[in-house]
């Protein structure tokens, strides 16, 4: 099988319309992406589905949408303000700047290959600032949030007095976040302006590990049911190096991108910290009473935090594949699950001609109140189910002579190319029944 680049994937992005760098037409921006057609209907995709698991599906999740600018005493609380950084360098040579742990500071610039050039390491916050308000001071500074988290947890009183929730119970939020990020190479993976997934589940202390281990199950099942493949995904545990000191524990998912094995999502148990902090920083009360023992107490939060921009280069990444086939041709297929994929359905005519087009469309329309669909009517049908094929669209409707005759069409499957011809009053059923089986075929399924 041929080697799955990020470049093969970043090309197909800019050519079907997924990804756009930021400002292109200006030299483009670094570590800033902009979502074309496809690329928004994917990410809104792995969102709703990540959304309705989270607060649907589940019991006692709520959710929320807190702001991006908060008050900036909040980025004292969580630590963002003294300890958010990378330490790094820049190369006196060529001013290439780096993070210390992704290069050998013993070795030459890896830009300009010049010998003993780099700086001594520094800190470098990672949140963007800005001003508030007409003052350009100190007073006025404030911060693009570096993680949606914070907005959670200020608002988690707020959210017991207003809602009938009881611990434990989580709080769901999807939104931007910022980091003035030193690398942003591998393309969406890391970028200074992307998306979050978290939930915090707040729960009572001595049930936490429990809940721990609760949601790591239920977040590696996630993908499983996004279709992610399972050999590609595994756990690592945060080493005492690596966990924050007022974590009790922590596990990221990785999954095997094209450049290696690499953090998706993070599940952490983050104590009683987060809610403290706030309460010693704001001097409001933070703590809970329990209505069914009595007892008053901080709750601990087991924390699932993921990225969806970074997800959606892994939704790529997994769905990629040149696939060989008889004859020699090779066809590059994304094999989305359909539940994730930007279009479910393309429809198309055989011909244009003899009321044909006619037919395609009004099934068309009959088909967007339940899936995401699309009508295309030109080049060689060979060349249609290729251009669908390039994009992941599982499912392609032909519409012939012969469904004038007798309202029956082909459903052409993506995956393993088979056709079947079933009355066009079954697609539906027919669409949801496939999607619902669904299971990857392919050369590594
Ligand atoms: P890293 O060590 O890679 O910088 P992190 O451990 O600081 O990341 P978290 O703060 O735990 O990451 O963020 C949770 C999730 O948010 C990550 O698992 C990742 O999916 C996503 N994320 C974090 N930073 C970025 C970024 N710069 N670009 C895209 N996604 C990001």
């Amino acid at each position: 099988m041929a080697e799955i680049t990020l470049e093969k994937i970043v090309s197909l992005c800019k050519r079907r319309g997924f990804i756009f760098q930021s400002s292109e037409i200006y030299g483009g921006l670094n570590g800033a992406y902009d979502y074309g057609p496809l690329g928004v209907e994917l990410k809104n995709n792995i969102r709703d589905i990540w959304w309705k698991e989270m607060t649907r599906l589940h019991d006692d999740i709520v959710g929320l949408d807190s702001s991006i600018l908060m008050h900036p005493r909040v980025w004292e609380a969580s630590g963002h303000v003294q300890n958010f950084s990378d330490p790094m360098v820049d190369c006196k040579q060529c001013k290439a700047r780096f993070r210390t742990d992704q290069i050998d500071l013993s070795a030459a610039c890896p830009t300009c290959g010049t010998k003993d050039s780099f700086t001594e390491p520094r800190n470098f916050n990672l949140m963007f600032s800005t001003h508030i308000g007409a003052a350009s001071d100190a007073s006025s500074k404030i911060y693009l949030r570096p993680e949606t988290a914070q907005g959670i947890y200020v608002d988690f009183k707020n959210v017991v007095s207003s809602s009938r929730v009881k611990i434990p119970f989580g709080i769901a939020q999807v939104g931007k976040s910022f980091r003035n990020e030193i690398t942003t190479k591998h393309f969406i993976f890391r970028s200074c302006e992307f998306e979050q997934m978290e939930m915090q589940w707040f729960c009572a202390p001595g049930t936490d590990e429990a809940w721990f281990a609760y949601w790591k199950e239920q977040r590696m099942a996630f993908y499983h049911r996004i279709g992610i493949r399972p050999t590609h995904l595994r756990w690592h545990q945060h080493g005492s190096d690596e966990l924050a000191f007022y974590a009790k524990d922590a596990y990221d998912i990785q999954y095997l991108f094209p450049m290696g094995w690499q953090e998706l999502e993070g599940v952490h148990n983050r104590t009683d910290y987060d809610l403290t902090q706030h309460q010693n920083f704001s001097g409001k009360e933070m703590s809970y009473l329990d209505p069914v023992s009595g007892e008053r107490y901080i709750p601990y939060v087991v924390e699932t935090s993921a990225g969806l921009t970074r997800n959606v280069l892994m939704a790529l990444s997994d769905a990629y594949e040149e696939e060989a086939l008889e004859g020699g041709d090779v066809r590059t297929v994304l094999r989305f699950h359909p539940l994730i994929a930007p279009i479910t359905v393309a429809v198309l005519p055989l011909v244009k001609k003899d009321g044909i087009a006619e037919v395609a469309k009004s099934l068309e329309q009959t088909l967007r109140d339940e899936f995401a669909t699309f009508y295309d009517e030109s080049g060689a049908i060979g060349r249609r189910y290729r251009r669908m094929d390039e994009i992941g669209t599982p499912y392609c409707v032909t519409v012939d002579y012969q469904s004038k005759d007798d309202q029956t069409v082909t459903l052409r499957y993506r995956d393993s190319m088979e056709q079947v011809r079933i009355p066009a009053s079954d697609l539906v059923s027919a669409i949801k029944a496939a999607t619902k089986a669904y299971k990857r075929v392919g050369t590594e399924s």
